[in-house]
């Protein structure tokens, strides 16, 4: 079985004092009402990459992982404003998010691009999260499964196995907008995310971890993470509050 993996993409979000206040307050639940759901899931967050340092060492020992939010895909170089996972490694981050829809607005970055960073992230021994999700109007054009399908394609990068990577479904119009797809519609898009995988890396594909990601909050975290195929979240607004990011936890 897949052990689901309870993922927070700060964002854009905090002061240090907002960071480590949350991480602190992540630690102490692990530690105490936590620690009895704790092998039920995997936990990790991605703050901004100011305080991924100062939350690490916040961390005190607390089973959480830290993760980055985009790496460029050199080590090193003439990169002004760029963070290379070999850096996000260096600070003792495990996992970095590649390819999020907002990088890919924001930063017009294409497949080819978030290949390139998935493919640094595992050269630096990190594991990428790898975000793919349709906008409102390929849904609405029926183009969901054909969209979600060529951007896995053309994202996974060599090299990928079962359990070095992960993948992030984001519907873009789910994104901090409160509302989500239906359970069918969920199950159908990470069925398919996984037939594609093994396409690719073959049965590896069985451990893949496949994680939903829009609009997920305590209030219907379980009847996601109940659906089949997937595989925990990927959380945005509700992970910056300690108690709705433990609730969406204790959902799975
Ligand atoms: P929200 O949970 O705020 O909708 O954001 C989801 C997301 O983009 C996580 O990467």
């Amino acid at each position: 079985a897949r052990r689901p993996l309870i993922a927070g993409n700060w964002k854009m979000n905090g002061r240090k004092a907002d960071g480590l206040a949350l991480v602190r307050a992540l630690a102490d639940w692990l530690a105490g009402e936590g620690a009895a759901h704790r092998d039920r899931f995997d936990m990790l967050v991605c703050p901004p990459a100011t305080l991924i340092a100062p939350v690490i060492d916040a961390l005190g020992g607390a089973p959480l992982d830290v993760g980055g939010q985009d790496c460029h895909a050199a080590e090193n170089g003439a990169h002004t404003g760029d963070i290379s996972a070999w850096m996000l490694k260096d600070l003792g981050a495990t996992h970095v998010i590649v390819g999020h829809s907002e990088r890919r607005t924001d930063h017009h970055e294409d497949d080819e691009q978030v290949r390139a960073k998935a493919a640094a992230a595992l050269a630096a021994g990190l594991v990428p999260i790898i975000c793919i999700g349709e906008t409102e109007a390929e849904r609405d054009a029926g183009q969901a499964l054909a969209i979600v399908a060529r951007q896995l394609n053309g994202s996974l990068p060599e090299g990928a196995t079962g359990t070095n990577v992960v993948i992030a479904y984001e519907p873009v119009w789910a994104i901090g907008t409160g509302r989500t797809p239906t359970a069918q519609d969920v199950a159908e898009v990470h069925q398919r995310i996984r037939a594609e995988a093994r396409g690719r890396i073959g049965d590896g594909a069985d451990a893949l971890r496949i994680l939903y990601g829009g609009s997920v909050k305590p209030g219907n975290a379980a009847e996601l993470m109940a659906i089949e195929d997937v595989d925990g979240a990927l959380v945005g607004g509700a992970s910056l509050k300690a108690a709705d990011f433990q609730a969406i936890a204790l959902g799975c």
